[in-house]
């Protein structure tokens, strides 16, 4: 028998997951935690929104048989509309969608579909990004190219590193796009500079994999932080030669729904192909992996879409929770420049759960030994831990750090 496996070294524990248990451990009573991407309210409770609570009520007598392969069809017809709007009506033959095990279930079948078939020379992911994209890609074998997404000194977009490193991409080579509310940093293309990257993107006929886990959250506006992927999207559909597209959909953040793990991919192969044999294959991977995807969050973001009312419900808790992450983002800015006497203006303009504060590793573990508040070593704050209640020991803490350096 090889022993091989029993020599494995430990891998390092994931690091916002290994935060968080030390969090929970630490009796301090002015702790703050900052480092969760899951929304809190303004008493630092989870909050389960008025239209999932209302739509649980009604769904209370359902089923526990399995789904399908492919996921609840209901579902999957509203997770479609609601990522693709009007172009809904002209994705029909080349468009392949499934249910998934949420965002993350989404990139991965993605990511192992497209290792199989498209076969990229490599995957563009940006740097900084979601912690999973390079773990995902990694497991699916593909090299990874890490682009400039972010610049510190500017603290916005890295456009010219950004193209420049495109460049460099081959004929149906990967690139990974963050939808809207780019995390960690918080800071998102604009329309000019999302038209740039679909020019690149479109005369290398590169694959895009769009990764869209804050539809709503990030803005309010349910459409309007759809607006990248629906103009991807219609590029692509009007391109005879493009390779395609692919859109990895959560409703984690967006439904307050975290551990019922709710998501679909919708992939889109080009105009002159029909989409059925790649579902096909989408379904097979599933099928290897979980068999078919959980029932119970599906129903619920069912039930919403599918009812006016609790739709709009819905729209006014996006409202609510987006306001509410806004407002602590202003006050933010405004403790700071006080405390610091310094421009914290980023800290305003980014968008959605995420602020990359620009604090140094150093200052991070300051805050965190010396004042029991919390946050990723990269300075990435998960904003919606602020509250009326903590914000004035948050602001004073990063001042005395900056103090006392
Ligand atoms: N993609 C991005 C950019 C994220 O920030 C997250 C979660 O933080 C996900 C995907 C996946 O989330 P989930 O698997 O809960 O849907």
């Amino acid at each position: 028998m090889s022993a091989q496996y029993l020599d494995l070294a430990v891998a390092p524990a994931d690091t916002a997951f290994g935060l968080m248990a030390d969090f929970e451990a630490d009796s301090h009573p002015k702790k703050v935690s900052l480092i969760a991407g899951a929304y809190r309210n303004q008493n630092g409770d989870p909050w389960v929104l008025p239209s999932v609570k209302e739509a649980k009520k009604r769904i209370s007598d359902a089923t526990h048989e399995y789904l399908g392969i492919a996921g609840s069809p209901g579902f999957v017809k509203q997770a479609k509309e609601l990522v693709f709007g009007p172009l809904t009506a002209y994705l029909q033959e080349n468009a392949a969608s499934i249910q998934t095990v949420s965002g993350t279930g989404a990139n991965h079948v993605a990511a192992t579909f497209l290792a199989k078939h498209l076969r990229p020379s490599q995957v563009f992911i940006p740097s900084p990004t979601w912690i999973n994209h390079k773990s995902i890609w990694q497991m699916a074998g593909v090299p990874i190219v890490e682009y400039p997404y972010y610049s510190p000194s500017t603290k916005e977009v890295d456009m010219a590193g950004m193209l420049q490193s495109l460049e460099q991409a081959k004929l149906n080579d990967v690139v990974i796009l963050q939808a809207c509310a780019h995390n960690p940093t918080g800071v998102d293309f604009s329309k000019v500079q999302w038209e740039q990257v679909a020019e690149l993107v479109q005369r290398k006929k590169l694959f895009i994999v769009f990764d869209s886990a804050y539809q709503g959250f990030a803005t309010g506006d349910v459409d309007g932080d759809a607006w990248a992927v629906r103009y991807f999207t219609e590029a692509v559909l009007a391109s005879e030669s493009h390779p395609g597209l692919c859109v990895a959909q959560s409703f984690s953040k967006n439904f307050g729904l975290y551990g019922e793990r709710v998501g679909a991919l919708h992939l889109f192969v080009p105009r002159s192909l029909s989409a059925q044999g790649a579902r096909s294959e989408l379904m097979l991977i599933s099928r290897a992996e979980y068999s078919n995807p959980p029932r119970y969050g599906a129903s619920i973001v069912e039930t919403v879409l599918g009812d006016q009312d609790l739709r709009s419900q819905w729209k006014a808790d996006l409202d609510t929770m987006s306001s509410r992450i806004h407002h602590m983002r202003n006050l933010l800015r405004k403790k700071l420049e006080e405390e610091t006497q310094r421009d914290w203006s980023n800290v305003e303009k980014q968008i959605g759960m995420f602020s990359y504060t620009g604090l140094t590793a150093a200052q991070v573990s300051r805050l965190r030994e010396e004042y029991h508040v919390y946050l990723l070593p990269s300075g990435r704050m998960s904003v919606c831990g602020l509250n009326e209640s903590n914000i004035d020991y948050v602001a004073n803490a990063i001042g005395e750090v900056f103090r006392n350096a």
